[in-house]
């Protein structure tokens, strides 16, 4: 449902970021440093010339902060002045995805092209603007002399779109042998959405808090096979195609976890019509919220493990019956959830000995949820200050990113950008014509400075009192 912004929280309030700040993220957008399934077929030299893009483009941070380099992946370690603990890990990943349809895109995707209003480009929102905006960040505090009481880490990945295996694996590794604990954990997930939630007038920042896990379930049938004119009741084909009906059909039990109930109730407050309304009820009437919410497929993502059969494939002619079927399915598992339940839950509503299940490629466990702290707060009033007038809620990342091998460093993980982003900004993130607005990339910066210039004068996030 379109609608407009208040004017008090008009988008001008943020100055666009000038031409040299822009030109600095467009080069890195033209750095083609796609991630790739298998490590060896990496482009390294597209993350050689990033790197000597970074190192040229944020001199003091190079002089003064500790870089430890895991293959591309950059670990950076700012001391704090005082000698106790770790306030922050900020993350974020250098790699992006492929482009399968250059010739749709307004620009070339690694052209890196700066108009007035944008910043064009592959990774210009899924994440070089989010590397760069720390960097930019840090590289401003260190020119006005500030410095962080406590240590803070910047890990910028290069696989996370790969799983992270080979990047944020082993820097999170390195931390943890390192007594790493921070009180915040900051990385890419949710971000401030306009005209996106019905019933909202407000931009919404959705601070998200954890992660839904990930497996995919290969279902296969091996037959004798033989001729086609006298097939039997079933073939190797139709024994899959049952199962696989049988796994679309019957899908994992919806619940209301605690952070989607604590999501809906911040959400209550801003909601108009029937479905503030509908919201009132989440904490007496947890089934019948769940129900409305599985209508829709993005909400229904929230409430339980989703199933999406991907891929099918068996059979050679039409006239020869199939020795082999096989069919991909790929659940987001919902936490409290875990792969074994998944794998359990497939064998159990298929019901068919002769279907062999699997767990094939990377499978995660969702994330463990932590409850919104007083580093939650921080983030959510620098969100504030950063775009005045927006709501804020909590959330659960329905995908996959880096923030989940570092989950057990930090007291609290935010998985959040300060970017306000339309859907049509949104179905850019791995699709056609992705782009970064300039005054959205000067609000990514404003909001890492001023984290910055918190830690450089406060040790711990403190409980802020706010409205949250
Ligand atoms: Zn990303």
């Amino acid at each position: 449902m379109p609608m407009n912004l208040p004017t008090r929280s008009d988008a001008t309030m943020t100055q666009p970021v000038d031409d040299p700040t822009a030109e600095r993220l467009a080069a890195a957008l033209r750095c083609a440093t796609v991630s790739a399934d298998d490590p060896h077929r990496l482009d390294t030299t597209a993350f050689d010339r990033l790197d000597a893009h970074l190192r040229q483009s944020f001199p003091l941070v190079h002089a003064e902060l500790e870089l430890r380099r895991f293959g591309p992946s950059r670990l950076y370690r700012w001391p704090g002045t005082e000698p106790t603990g770790v306030a922050a890990i900020l993350l974020a990943h250098q790699d992006v995805v492929p482009v399968d349809d250059p010739q749709r895109w307004t620009h070339p995707p690694f052209a890196g092209v700066v108009d007035d209003e944008y910043i064009w480009g592959r990774g210009a929102i899924d994440d070089k603007s989010r590397v760069l905006a720390a960097l930019e960040a840090v590289e401003s505090a260190l020119a006005d002399g500030l410095r962080p009481r406590r240590t803070i880490y910047l890990a910028f990945g290069h696989d996370e779109e790969v799983f992270g295996g080979d990047g944020a694996v082993p820097m999170a590794e390195h931390l943890r042998q390192a007594g790493v604990y921070a009180d915040l954990l900051l990385d890419e997930g949710g971000v401030i959405t306009a005209d996106v939630i019905e019933g909202v007038r407000q931009p919404v920042a959705t601070i998200m808090l954890g992660e839904k896990g990930y497996a995919t379930v290969r279902l296969s049938v091996t037959d004798t096979g033989g001729h086609s004119s006298m097939p039997g009741t079933q073939t190797a084909i139709g024994r899959i195609a049952r199962a696989v009906h049988r796994i679309q059909t019957h899908p994992m039990p919806l619940r209301l976890t605690p952070v989607i109930a604590d999501m809906l109730h911040r959400l209550r407050t801003v909601m108009h019509g029937p479905r503030g309304h509908l919201l009132g009820l989440a904490r007496i009437a947890p089934s019948l919220i769940t129900r409305v919410m599985a209508t829709q497929p993005q909400t229904a993502a929230l409430v339980r493990t989703t199933t999406a059969p991907t891929v099918i494939r068996g059979g050679v002619r039409a006239n020869v019956l199939p020795a082999q079927a096989e069919a991909l399915v790929n659940f987001r598992i919902l936490p409290g959830d875990s792969v074994a339940a998944v794998l359990r839950h497939c064998r159990k509503v298929v019901r068919d000995p002769q279907v062999r299940f699997d767990v094939v490629g990377t499978a995660t466990e969702p994330s463990t949820v932590t409850a919104p702290g007083p580093a939650f707060d921080l983030v959510a009033d620098l969100a504030r200050a950063v775009v005045p007038g927006i709501a804020v809620t909590t959330g659960l990342v329905p995908g996959a990113t880096d923030s989940r091998h570092y989950a057990d460093l930090a007291l609290t993980r935010c998985n959040f950008a300060p970017v306000v982003l339309d859907e049509r900004d949104l179905a850019s993130i791995h699709g056609t014509d992705e782009r970064l607005s300039r005054v959205n990339y000067a609000r990514l910066i404003t909001f890492n400075r001023r984290l910055i210039e918190y830690f450089a004068t406060t040790g711990t996030p403190q409980t802020s009192g706010a409205d949250s």
